[in-house]
């Protein structure tokens, strides 16, 4: 009886510690990482190798064939890459089309039958830091 519990034991903490082990590695691995973009596409990384970014301001551009360049200032607090998800759908459904003032002038530009570019860049790597709110103030609306 004594024997099998002794074992029961030492086969759970086992396990514990080699779980332990492995939530360490993905932990740190997760940390690490500033893109999950496939190995074969990472050189078209949308935020050039940083998508895995939080609580960034970025800048987008929008050049045009209808239209000069124009500038549109975000804040994503969750990853850059999911923000990026959402503003993707709202440039594709209609009923999100007016979910940024962003996804409103794409809409504008599919109007004119105008055929786009866009380029992302971090304008200020936390937008939790005081000076950054006054950032998004003065380049809240198009430039
Ligand atoms: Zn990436």
């Amino acid at each position: 009886m004594n024997t099998i519990k002794l074992s029961n034991t030492v086969n759970f903490s086992t396990i514990i510690s080699s779980h332990n082990k492995k939530l360490m590695r993905t932990n740190t691995t997760i940390s690490d990482r500033t893109c999950n973009c496939p190995n074969k596409l990472k050189p078209n990384c949308p935020l050039d190798g940083k998508c895995l970014a939080k609580n960034i301001i970025y800048k987008t551009t929008v050049t045009s064939n209808k239209d000069t360049p124009v500038n549109y200032i975000g804040l994503s607090s969750i990853t850059f890459k999911e923000r990026l998800g959402n503003h993707n759908h709202s440039f594709k459904s209609k009923e999100k089309s007016n979910f940024t003032e962003l996804s409103k002038y794409i809409w504008k530009l599919y109007e004119k039958g105008a055929t786009y570019n866009i380029i992302w860049s971090i304008l200020h790597n936390d937008c939790r830091a005081p000076h950054s709110t006054t950032m998004v103030f003065r380049f809240d609306a198009p430039t």
